[in-house]
């Protein structure tokens, strides 16, 4: 491990979460450029879409914005949306997540994370120094936050956890003056869901989408049916007015983003994509096709003249 620089002497911002007002009742919990949690509170119940990492205690943060009764539903069963989940007794995903909810992780994983931290860390150093000298794009929300006094990085731990409700594409979850429709949208993982409010017009999209590298390279990935998700997505436009996603630091888009998603999905399964090498956060292999404003992480090899709108031979 390379020397790690002390940023957070006189740093303002130590709390683990952000906390974002989106609107009426609908709150951004963050754990900036980790993952994105989502509050959405109606006049009977509360839904927390994600817990994030697991790091720090969420349902303190979720329970002192909201009084009303808290359920959790995750958007996947992958560990930075499920971590907090340890904190909650009522828990509902996707019924095709629940037994991949409580499979313990690779053992590796809690360490390989917390190595991406640190490399974080250091690297933000720069990124902040260049932002306040030349950009401005950084707001505080958005500052990358120290990790919670006293936390060590063997106290970083992916616990597996139990769902207590299954979800189907379909559903409505009742918040009272409230009602969030479940979209079962696979691709990044065969359990990934959206949830949409439609009187609001807000879509929070998991990882089905990402403002940024979306990842569609993963064992339990496949690009086929994340561009069947997509074009899905893509066709609900209309009624869409913002989309919430979960990772990295734009955290809105408009609703023209699901078009655009749509369609650099569609170019990839042709070919038309342009592609890159690259390397995912934990430094594994993969193919990006770029876009404007996000690209697409696909399995290493990947070859679209073999694809044949599946996963590539890698
Ligand atoms: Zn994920």
């Amino acid at each position: 491990m390379g020397q790690r620089p002390d940023w957070t002497s006189d740093f303002p911002y130590r709390d683990w979460f952000s906390v974002v007002e989106l609107g009426p009742g609908t709150h951004l919990i963050s754990e900036p450029v980790h993952v994105n949690s989502y509050l959405i509170e109606g006049s009977e119940r509360a839904v927390l879409l994600d817990t994030g990492l697991g790091l720090a205690d969420i349902r303190k943060i979720a329970e002192g914005l909201s009084g009303k009764p808290l359920r959790v539903v995750n958007s996947h069963y992958h560990f930075d949306h499920s971590g907090g989940n340890r904190w909650f007794q009522e828990i509902a995903i996707h019924r095709s997540g629940a037994t991949l909810l409580a499979t313990p992780p690779p053992e590796d994983l809690a360490a390989a994370y917390m190595d991406y931290v640190h490399r974080l860390h250091a690297d933000w150093v720069t990124y902040r120094e260049l932002d306040d000298r030349y950009f401005r794009l950084l707001t505080g929300e958005l500052y990358v936050r120290p990790l919670p006094e006293g936390f060590a990085d063997e106290d970083f731990e992916i616990l597996p956890s139990q769902a207590t409700t299954l979800l189907d594409e379909g559903d409505v979850i009742d918040l009272g003056d409230r009602r969030l429709r479940v979209l079962h949208t696979p691709g990044h993982s065969p359990d990934s869901i959206c949830l949409f409010e439609e009187r609001s017009g807000m879509l929070f999209t998991g990882d089905t989408l990402s403002a940024g590298a979306i990842y569609a390279h993963a064992e339990d990935a496949d690009v086929g049916s994340f561009a069947r998700s997509t074009a899905r997505l893509a066709g609900m436009a209309a009624d869409v007015r913002r989309v919430f996603v979960c990772h990295f630091l734009r955290y809105e888009s408009p609703a023209s983003f699901l078009r655009a998603v749509g369609e650099g999905f569609e170019r990839v399964l042709a070919g038309e994509a342009p592609l890159r090498p690259s390397i995912d956060f934990l430094g594994a292999p993969v193919v990006e096709a770029c876009f404007e404003a996000f690209s697409i992480f696909l399995p290493a090899g990947w070859d679209p003249a073999v694809a044949g709108g599946g996963r590539g031979p890698g």
